[in-house]
């Protein structure tokens, strides 16, 4: 039995030996075979030179490089299309999913006789308090209104089998939102509780302009809920309107109102309709944004180099 490793690297010059050390440790004292995935997503620093220094002295380390940076999900993409384990588990390189883990996680996927293992987030130590309140946020937003029955608290760090892997591989749209797909793509899934660490080092790769991009790729890709919002705000405004009408005749044949003043009430409800009206223009815009990129066929990512595949 093999399992993959499948860890994506963005700038992580100081974390990845460090890192691959400690993996490395880990995996020697497990019964199984395993290779070590590192999906270089275009860094900038000396993260590559790095893993070819590693993949050199080490045959089971694989590198894939990307043109350029696409992102964290295009490179756990590209590392489930590429491992060829009879399972893989995804983790990041700055060891906040403890790879202490392994052979647990292992562990419970075969005693339990599931098809994948998904990592719960019971606490999350060395994070913004921002971070963490708009992520528990999130990930109860995006349950609540999504199609699909979303765990709460879970990132990518998981073990998938080769039943799922495979499934997964041939979903031919982009792939945004992994642990969404995950989730849909269904099988025996079972959760295991840990506690995320701090960073080992340097700073986060995510900052808030690639979360928000992620956020509302997760919800455009799982959920059609918004783009209800604007019929139901329409009917919402023909019923106003309609009281807006009676209010309007009650006046002209009433003599005791005063029908000519009245800016303020006509400036609060242009602004305030107008305001509406772009809200669902823009959500429109959102998804027909969606549409256009798959639409374009383009691939999630561009190989530029390998090492040992
Ligand atoms: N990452 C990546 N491409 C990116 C951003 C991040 O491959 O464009 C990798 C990064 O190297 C790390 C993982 O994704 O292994 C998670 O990123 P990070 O730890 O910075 O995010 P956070 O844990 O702060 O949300
Ligand atoms: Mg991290």
């Amino acid at each position: 039995m093999t399992i993959s490793l499948i860890i994506p690297c963005y700038n992580e010059e100081e974390v990845i030996k460090n890192s691959h050390e400690r993996i490395s440790s880990v995996l020697k004292s497990c019964d199984f075979e395993s290779e070590i995935l590192y999906i270089n997503d275009g860094s900038k620093d000396s993260t590559l030179g790095i893993l070819e220094s590693i993949a050199a002295e080490d045959p089971g380390v694989r590198v894939l490089s990307f043109s350029r940076n696409f992102g964290h999900q295009p490179a756990v993409a590209a590392g489930l299309e590429k491992c060829a384990g009879d399972a893989a588990i995804i983790m990041d390189a700055d060891m906040q999913d403890p790879p202490e883990l392994i052979p647990q996680i292992v562990e419970k996927w075969k005693n339990e006789n599931v098809n994948s293992v998904y990592m719960v987030r019971a606490a999350r130590s060395g994070e913004s308090l921002f971070k963490k309140a708009t992520a528990a946020l999130f990930y109860r937003l995006i349950n609540w209104i999504s199609e699909v029955d979303l765990p709460v608290d879970t990132g990518d760090f998981r073990l998938i089998d080769r039943l799922m892997i495979d499934e997964f591989n041939k979903l031919e749209e982009r792939k945004t939102y992994i642990r969404g797909l995950m989730t849909w793509v269904g099988f025996d899934q079972v959760p295991m509780y840990y506690e995320r660490d701090p960073r080992l080092a340097g700073e986060t790769k995510y900052p808030l302009s690639k979360m928000i991009r992620f956020a509302m790729n997760g919800i455009m890709s799982f959920t059609k809920k918004p783009l209800q919002l604007a019929t139901h705000l329409g009917l919402l405004n023909i019923l106003v309107g309609l009281g807006l009408v009676l209010y309007v005749f009650i006046s002209r044949y009433s003599s005791r109102i005063e029908t000519v003043p009245g800016w303020a009430s006509i400036m609060i409800v242009i602004i305030f309709f107008g305001g509406v009206q772009l809200l669902c223009l823009g959500l429109l815009g959102e998804y027909l944004g969606r549409v256009f990129d798959e639409a374009k066929k383009r691939p999630d990512y561009i190989i530029q180099r390998t090492i040992n595949l």
